[in-house]
C-alpha cells in the first residue's frame, strides 16, 4: 500500500474542507485524491490492491453520532450514512414496514462485513469486474481512461446485460442501492455550499463514453443520508447469486407493489447484477398498474424488464435468469402476508 495522510473529521464541515482541500476532479485512478473513510470494507481492499490511490483519506466516523441514525416518522424513513448494514437489517420496524430494504441489506456480503460497512459506503462501492481489480490488466477504461476494455472480449460472466457501452460493462456490485431506486428514495448531500437534496436515481452515472465517472458528487461531497416517503410494506428483494452466502448478485430484483381489492394500485422493480448502475425497470412497472396479477402477466413484466438488454460470450444467461428472478420476485410480492 502507498502513503497517504490521515485525518479525522470531527464536524460534517471539516470533513468538507479537508475533502474539498485535497480534492482534484479529474484523477482517474481515484476520482479525487482525497478520500472519505467510512468502514473501509472497499476502500481500504482497493489501495491494497493498489487500483485507488488516495492522497489522504478523510475518516469519517467520528460524525457517526449525528449521521448514523434510523429514524421512522409519519412522513416515512430516515438513515443516516453512516447507520451500519447490520443495524438496519436487523431493525423491526425496517423489517416491517420495508422488507425490501431490510433483506437488500441482510443477503448482503458477510456478517462480519455488515457489523462494520455503512450505508454510504455500500452505495459507494465501486464494480468488482476482475480487470478493473487487477492492475496487471492495462485496459480498462475505467481504472485507466482510454486504454479499451479487457472484459469486453475476455471473461464477461459477471458483467452486465442493461447499461453497458462500448467503453464499459462492468456491473454495479450492490444490493441496497436497487431498494433505494425502487422506493424513489432521496440522497442527502453534505458539501461546501450546505445540504442539498436529489432523487438517488441521479446518484449514479451510466459509463458511456466515460466509465471513470461513476456518480454525481461533486468532489468534497458526502453522502449524509437518505429518505423514503411512506410505507412499503408489500416489498420483496430476491437475489441469487454462485452460493447462498457473501457472494454478489448475478441477478436480483427489487419489488415493492401497493394492491388494493386484488388490483395493483402502484409498482416498483429495481434490477441488480445485470446493470452498470442501480436500475429501474419503468416499462415493466407500467404494465402492472391498474391490473390484477397472474402468470402472463409476471412474464410480459419480465418480458419488458429484459427489453433493451444485450448478452455478451458469457453472461448472457443473465436475461433468462433475471426473468425468472422478476417473476418469481412479483409472486413472493403479491401472496405475502402483511
Ligand atoms: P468504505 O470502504 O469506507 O467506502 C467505500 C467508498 O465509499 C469509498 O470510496 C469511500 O470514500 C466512499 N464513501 C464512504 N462513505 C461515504 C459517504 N458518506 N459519502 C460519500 N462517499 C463515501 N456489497 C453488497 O451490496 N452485496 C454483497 O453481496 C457484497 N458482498 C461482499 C463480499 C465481500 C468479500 C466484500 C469485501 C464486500 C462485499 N460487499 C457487498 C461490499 C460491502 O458491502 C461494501 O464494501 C461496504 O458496504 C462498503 O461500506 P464501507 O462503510 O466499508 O465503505
Ligand atoms: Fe474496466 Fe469496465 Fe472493462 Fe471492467 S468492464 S475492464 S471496469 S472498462
Amino acid at each position: 500500500m502507498r502513503s497517504f495522510q490521515y485525518q479525522r473529521a470531527t464536524d460534517p464541515n471539516m470533513a468538507v474542507q479537508a475533502l474539498s482541500a485535497a480534492a482534484t476532479a479529474t484523477n482517474p485512478l481515484t476520482q479525487a485524491t482525497a478520500q472519505p473513510l467510512a468502514g473501509g470494507t472497499t476502500l481500504i481492499d482497493l489501495m491494497k490492491l493498489d487500483v485507488m490511490r488516495p492522497a489522504a483519506i478523510v475518516d469519517i466516523n467520528p460524525l457517526s453520532r449525528s449521521w448514523s441514525a434510523i429514524e421512522l416518522n409519519s412522513d416515512g424513513l430516515r438513515l443516516g450514512a453512516l447507520a451500519k448494514m447490520s443495524d438496519v437489517a436487523a431493525h423491526a420496524e425496517i423489517q416491517r414496514s420495508y422488507p425490501v430494504i431490510a433483506n437488500s441489506l441482510k443477503l448482503a456480503a458477510s456478517a462480519q462485513l455488515r457489523n462494520m460497512a455503512t450505508l454510504g459506503g455500500n452505495v459507494m462501492q465501486r464494480t468488482r469486474c476482475s480487470y478493473f481489480r487487477d492492475i496487471s490488466y492495462e485496459n480498462c477504461n475505467k481504472r485507466n481512461p482510454g486504454s479499451g476494455c479487457a472484459a469486453m472480449d475476455g471473461f464477461n460472466r459477471m458483467h452486465a446485460v442493461l447499461g453497458t457501452s462500448d467503453q464499459c460493462i462492468a456491473s454495479y456490485p450492490g444490493d441496497f442501492a436497487q431498494a433505494l431506486i425502487a422506493l424513489d428514495a432521496t440522497v442527502e448531500i453534505t458539501g461546501k455550499s450546505g445540504i442539498r437534496s436529489m432523487p438517488f436515481a441521479e446518484l449514479h452515472k451510466a459509463p458511456g463514453n466515460s466509465p471513470e465517472i461513476e456518480t454525481t458528487l461533486q468532489p468534497g461531497e458526502l453522502i449524509s443520508a437518505f429518505a423514503v416517503r411512506g410505507r412499503w410494506p408489500r416489498s420483496v428483494y430476491l437475489k441469487t447469486r454462485d452460493r447462498q452466502s457473501y457472494e454478489f448478485a448475478l441477478s436480483s430484483a427489487a419489488v415493492a407493489l401497493d394492491v388494493q381489492d386484488g388490483t395493483i394500485r402502484d409498482a416498483r422493480v429495481a434490477l441488480g447484477g445485470v446493470a452498470t448502475v442501480p436500475w429501474r425497470a419503468r416499462e415493466a412497472e407500467a404494465l402492472l398498474k391498474g391490473r390484477k396479477f397472474d402468470d402472463e402477466l409476471a412474464r410480459r413484466v419480465a418480458d419488458a424488464a429484459f427489453a433493451e438488454a444485450r448478452g455478451r460470450r458469457h453472461n448472457s444467461f443473465k436475461i433468462a435468469l433475471g426473468k425468472r428472478v422478476v417473476t418469481h420476485a412479483l409472486q413472493q410480492a403479491v401472496t405475502m402476508e402483511i
